[in-house]
C-alpha cells in the first residue's frame, strides 16, 4: 500500500513523513529543502509505505518540485493520497486540495498546526468541512504528534473500501462547469487508457499541460476541439483560462471556508514576525544586520567555540597518536607498518578529525538561523542583489547549501524554474566555499594569521562570493542573456528552533563529516602514504624526496611557481584536493610528517605570508571535488559543459592567486 504525502511548502510535510515513519529527515522553516521523494515504511501497520513529496501549491508542469510530485501522482499509481493541508493558510492550501480531489484516488485530509489555531483563538468544525469535500477531514499537530494515529486508522480506511472522494465537482453550472465536462467527456477513453481520471486530466488540459496531452495521445482534431471549448468558455466568463479554473476553485473554498472555519485573530507569531521583519528586512537595516549576524557566526566559530575544541581535540588525537606509537615501538612491530599507522592513518585522519567541532559548531548556528526563519528572509533580501547579477532569491538557496557541500546544493538547483537560472546557479554554486575547506583554512590560519582568523575567514569566504558575482556578471552578459523568474516565496513565521531539529541537523552534518573522514580521507591517507614511501622499483625510501609522490608533484610543480608555491609537496597536496578537499590538509600532515597540533609550525618552512594567501585563494577557487564534479556533470547533463567548468574554475583560481601573489607582493 503506497500513501502520498501532498502539500504546500512549509505545511509540515516533513514533520508529518517523520511521525509516520520514525525517520529524521531534515525539516525546514525554509521552502525548497525536499526535492527529490523520500519513501518510509508507516510504524505499526504492515505493508504501508509513505512518499513526502516536494511542496507544491499548484499541480503544475513548471518547476522540477512539480514535476516531480506530478508524475509520482500521476504514474506512481499511489493507491491512498494524505493531503496535508497548514490550517492557519487553509484558503491557500485547499487549492492544491481541490486538485487533488479531482484525481479520483482514496484520499484524506490532514488539517495540520491545528495547536497554533487553538492557541489564537480559532477552531474548526471538522465534520463539516469533511462534509463540504466529500472527504474525511483529520485535525493534526504533526510536530506534537496529535491526531497521527487518527489519521492513519482514516488513511487506512479510505483504501482498504476504496473510498473514491464524493465531490469532484467545484460549479454546479456556468460556462466552466460545460467547458471542464466536454473536454472529459471527449478525452474520457484516452484517460482510461493511462488510468488516470478524465476530469482531473481535462482540467489540467484546459490549464495548458502539453507533456499530458501528448501522454493522451491526442490527435490534432481533439486538441482543436478542446481549444474551441476553451476560448468559449474565456469568451463568456471574460476570464483567461487560468483564471477562470482558479476563481471557480476560490469560489468553492470560500464557500467551505465560509461554512467551517472560525477565524482565529491574527496570531501571536505573525505580528511578532511583522515587528522583527520591521528590522530584520528593512530598507536600509536588512544587510547591516546580515552581515553583523554573519560575522557574529563566523567570530563564535572561528575564534571562540569552534577553535577551542579543536585545539583540545587535536591534543588530544596527539596523545593517542603517540600512546600508539609507543606500544607499536615496544611490540617491536615491522617498521613499514608502524609508519603506515602512524604517518599514514594517524597523520591523515586525524588531521582532518580535529576539525570536526568547527563544522558541527558552524553548522549549529546555520541551522538555528534556518530553523527560526531568518534564512528565508535573507533570500528574500538578497533577491534584489541577486537580480543584480542575474539570478533571483531562489538561487539563495542552493548558493547558500553551498557552504556546506556543493553536492547537495548543485542538486537544490532542481528547484529553479528556468533552465537558465538552473545553470547559471550550478556554474556559481562552487564558489561558495564548501566545509571541506574549513580544515585547510583554519590550519593556515593558525600558521600565518592567528590574531586575524575570524577575519581572514570572512576574507576567504567574501572572495569567493565576489568572484562568483564577477563570474555572474560575466555570464550575464554573455552565455546566459536574458530574465530570471521572478521570485515569490512566502515568509515563514519566526520560531524558535526546535532542539530536535537542530540536533538532528548536527548529528548529519557530523556523521556525513565522520564518514568521510574514515572512508574517502582514510584510503587518500593510505594511498598518499604508500606513493610516499615507496620509490618506482618499490623500495623504501629514506628522504621522501625521491619516492613515486615527489615524482608526480615535481610534474606539476611549476604551475604553481609564479603562485609562490613551487614544492611538489603542496602541488601534490593540490592533486588530492580533487578527491576530497580535507585531503589537502591530511596530505601536508603526511608528507611533513608532523601531527595534528603541529602541522600549522612546519608550513612556514613551505610558505610565505603572502604565499599562503595566493594559495588559500587556490584552493577556494579550483575544482571542487570529484563527488561535486560528477554532480554538475549528472545536473548539466554534458560531459563537455562539465569539462568547460572544470577549466574554468582552474583559470579562475590560477588567475586571482596570481593576481594576489603579484599585487601583495608590490606591498610586501
Ligand atoms: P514541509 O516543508 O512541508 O516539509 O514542512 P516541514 O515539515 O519542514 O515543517 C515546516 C515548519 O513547520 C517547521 O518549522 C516545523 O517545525 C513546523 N511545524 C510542522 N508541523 C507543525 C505543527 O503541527 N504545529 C506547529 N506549530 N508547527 C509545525
Ligand atoms: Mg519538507
Amino acid at each position: 500500500m503506497i500513501f502520498a504525502l501532498a502539500g504546500n511548502q512549509n505545511s509540515g510535510k516533513t514533520t508529518l513523513f517523520n511521525a509516520l515513519t520514525g525517520s529524521n529527515q531534515h525539516v525546514g522553516n525554509f521552502p525548497g529543502v525536499t526535492v527529490e521523494q523520500k519513501t518510509g515504511e508507516i510504524r505499526g501497520v504492515k505493508d504501508a509505505q509513505v512518499v513526502d513529496l516536494p511542496g507544491i501549491y499548484s499541480i503544475r508542469p513548471y518547476t522540477q518540485e512539480e514535476i516531480v510530485s506530478r508524475d509520482f501522482i500521476i504514474d506512481g499509481k499511489p493507491d491512498g493520497i494524505i493531503n496535508i493541508v497548514d490550517a492557519t493558510n487553509i484558503e491557500r492550501n485547499l487549492y492544491l486540495t481541490l486538485q487533488l480531489l479531482e484525481l479520483k484516488i482514496p484520499m484524506v485530509v490532514a488539517l495540520n498546526m491545528m495547536d497554533e489555531v487553538r492557541d489564537n483563538g480559532g477552531s474548526i468544525n471538522v465534520h463539516e468541512m469533511s462534509q463540504q469535500l466529500g472527504v474525511p477531514v483529520v485535525p493534526i499537530s504533526a510536530s506534537k504528534n496529535e491526531g497521527v494515529s487518527e489519521l492513519v486508522n482514516q488513511a487506512m480506511h479510505v483504501v482498504k473500501k476504496r473510498v473514491i472522494p464524493a465531490v469532484q465537482d467545484f460549479c454546479p453550472d456556468g460556462p466552466v462547469h460545460r467547458c471542464i465536462h466536454a473536454v472529459a467527456l471527449l478525452i474520457e477513453d484516452h484517460a482510461r487508457a493511462i488510468g488516470v481520471s478524465a476530469r482531473f486530466c481535462a482540467t489540467k488540459l484546459i490549464e495548458g499541460d502539453p507533456s499530458l496531452s501528448a501522454r493522451l495521445e491526442l490527435d490534432q482534431n481533439e486538441l482543436e476541439l478542446i481549444e474551441h471549448s476553451v476560448l468559449e468558455m474565456e469568451h463568456e466568463t471574460g476570464f483567461d483560462r487560468n483564471e477562470a479554473l482558479a476563481d471557480m476553485r476560490y469560489t468553492f473554498i470560500e464557500g467551505v471556508v465560509d461554512a467551517s472555519v472560525v477565524k482565529s485573530q491574527e496570531s501571536k507569531e505573525h505580528k511578532r514576525s511583522v515587528n522583527i521583519d520591521k528590522i530584520l528586512t528593512g530598507k536600509y537595516t536588512a544587510m547591516p544586520v546580515f552581515f553583523g549576524v554573519m560575522f557574529l557566526v563566523f567570530w563564535l566559530t572561528f575564534n571562540v567555540i569552534g577553535s577551542t575544541l579543536s585545539d583540545l581535540l587535536s591534543v588530544g588525537i596527539d596523545a593517542l597518536t603517540a600512546l600508539v606509537d609507543q606500544g607499536l615501538t615496544a611490540f617491536g612491530i615491522n617498521h613499514v607498518v608502524q609508519s603506515l599507522v602512524i604517518d599514514g592513518v594517524f597523520a591523515g585522519v586525524g588531521s582532518v578529525l580535529s576539525f570536526l567541532p568547527i563544522v558541527v559548531t558552524l553548522f549549529f548556528f546555520l541551522s538555528i538561523l534556518e530553523d527560526t526563519g531568518y534564512m528565508a528572509r535573507v533570500a528574500f533580501v538578497m533577491d534584489r542583489m541577486l537580480r543584480k547579477i542575474g539570478l533571483s532569491g531562489r538561487s539563495f538557496v542552493p548558493m547558500l547549501i553551498g557552504f556546506g557541500c556543493s553536492v547537495p546544493a548543485i542538486m537544490a538547483t532542481r528547484t529553479l524554474a528556468s533552465d537558465r537560472d538552473r545553470k547559471m546557479t550550478i556554474l556559481l554554486t562552487p564558489f561558495m566555499s564548501c566545509t571541506a575547506k574549513i580544515p585547510i583554512y583554519a590550519v593556515f590560519c593558525a600558521a600565518f594569521f592567528a590574531k586575524y582568523q575570524a577575519l581572514v575567514m570572512i576574507g576567504l569566504y567574501a572572495s569567493g562570493i565576489i568572484i562568483g558575482i564577477l563570474v555572474a556578471l560575466l555570464l550575464k552578459g554573455t552565455a546566459f542573456r536574458g530574465q530570471p523568474v521572478p521570485f515569490v516565496m512566502e515568509l515563514p513565521n519566526y520560531r524558535i528552533p526546535s532542539l530536535k531539529n537542530v540536533f538532528l541537523l548536527l548529528w548529519e552534518k557530523a556523521k556525513d563529516f565522520l564518514e568521510r573522514a574514515f572512508t574517502i580521507i582514510l584510503l587518500a591517507s593510505v594511498a598518499i602514504w604508500f606513493l610516499q614511501t615507496f620509490d618506482f622499483r618499490l623500495n623504501v625510501v629514506t628522504d621522501s624526496a625521491n619516492s613515486l609522490l615527489a615524482m608526480i608533484g615535481r610534474g606539476l610543480a611549476p604551475v604553481f611557481r609564479p603562485l609562490g608555491f613551487a614544492d611538489w609537496r603542496v602541488a601534490t597536496s593540490l592533486i588530492t584536493g580533487l578527491i576530497a578537499k580535507e585531503a589537502v590538509v591530511s596530505t601536508l600532515s603526511v608528507l611533513l610528517g608532523t601531527g595534528v597540533a603541529q602541522l600549522h609550525l612546519a608550513l612556514p618552512s613551505l610558505f610565505t605570508m603572502l604565499s599562503a594567501v595566493s594559495f588559500l585563494l587556490f584552493t577556494l577557487l579550483y575544482t571542487p571535488c570529484i563527488a561535486a564534479v560528477a554532480t554538475i556533470r549528472k545536473e548539466l547533463k554534458s560531459g563537455w559543459a562539465t569539462l568547460g567548468v572544470v577549466i574554468m574554475q582552474c583559470v579562475i583560481a590560477w588567475v586571482v592567486a596570481y593576481a594576489a601573489y603579484l599585487i601583495g607582493g608590490l606591498f610586501v
